[in-house]
């Protein structure tokens, strides 16, 4: 489990900035509201700040993002202000992006100056909240949380199947592997074959209902490797380790995942594509609905 001295996630830190003289700031409140909701930590600077000001505020409350709203029109002289002095300080890790009623040829020119990105009325702040997970830089190397996964070996690889009885014959009379173990978890809806190549098992997938993220899955991208799951000591510590790094975590918390496992998955757009799943052999059966076929 978690020892201690262990460093909790932190939230991802945000400071949305209202630089200029325009006097309204209730675009910029929804959006600190909104990113709060997100699960981010804001903290907003109030009306007419300066780009000094900003970036000042920035460096000291050590954000990861800097939001820079505008509807005075003044975004082309102020944005590219800002990234210029974070420049100066060193501080250009730090993500810069904008809002406002903006127009494209003003976006085209703000992205040349350094302004990673320009929501203009229309995009949600949950696109916004997204882009900015995906773009912050993770904690520099040496910085790296001092909490890692204890990683022993591939223990499975899961590959969403249209039929496990259509797609068994491959694996059986092709490959001459043979199946150990057949599940269903029904609160997954999903029925799954295990069959073991060596210490690592091949896990085929099978939807047992159109709404299921494997049926998901299958409809967006075929049939084909859905994730690798790594044998881990402990997938709490391991979860910890991905959240320490910024890894978006799809389970907050190890849970049951079948054949006496804990199991835990960390989104794939923050492990490069690969969706990745941590597992952690128990030893005791785990009580799993739906049981084996
Ligand atoms: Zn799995």
């Amino acid at each position: 489990m978690i020892r201690e001295g262990d460093k909790v996630p932190q939230p991802i830190r945000v400071l949305i900035a209202k630089p200029g003289l325009d006097g309204h700031d209730r675009g910029a409140l929804v959006v600190a509201q909104g990113l709060r909701d997100e699960g981010m930590e804001v903290i907003y600077t109030g009306l007419r700040q300066t780009p000094e000001q900003i970036v000042a505020t920035a460096i000291q409350e050590d954000v990861a993002c800097i939001g820079l709203s505008s509807l005075s029109g003044a975004h082309l002289a102020l944005f590219p202000e800002v990234v210029r002095l974070l420049r100066d300080q060193h501080a250009e890790d730090i993500l810069v992006i904008g809002g406002g009623v903006v127009p494209q040829e003003d976006i085209t020119l703000l992205k040349e100056a350094g302004v990673a990105e320009v929501f203009t009325p229309g995009s949600t702040i949950h696109q916004m909240a997204e882009y900015i997970r995906e773009h912050i830089r993770l904690t520099g190397v040496d910085d790296w949380p001092d909490i890692a996964a204890v990683t022993q070996h591939v223990d499975h690889i899961g590959v969403a199947v249209k039929s496990i009885e259509e797609a068994l014959p491959f694996y059986t009379g092709v490959l001459g592997l043979q199946v150990v173990h057949r599940e269903e978890i029904a609160d997954q809806g999903v029925r799954a074959a295990f069959v073991p190549v060596g210490d690592v098992d091949i896990e085929l997938l099978e939807p047992t209902r159109a709404d299921s993220p494997i049926a998901k899955f299958i409809d967006t991208h075929g049939p084909g490797v859905h994730h690798i799951a790594y044998a881990v000591d402990d997938v709490a510590v391991a979860l910890k380790a991905a959240a320490a790094a910024g890894c978006r975590l799809i389970d907050e918390k190890p849970r049951p995942g079948g054949q006496g496992k804990l199991i835990g998955f960390v989104h794939p757009k923050s492990t490069y594509g690969a969706l990745t799943e941590f597992c952690q052999r128990t030893g005791t059966a785990i009580d799993v609905e739906g049981g084996e076929l």
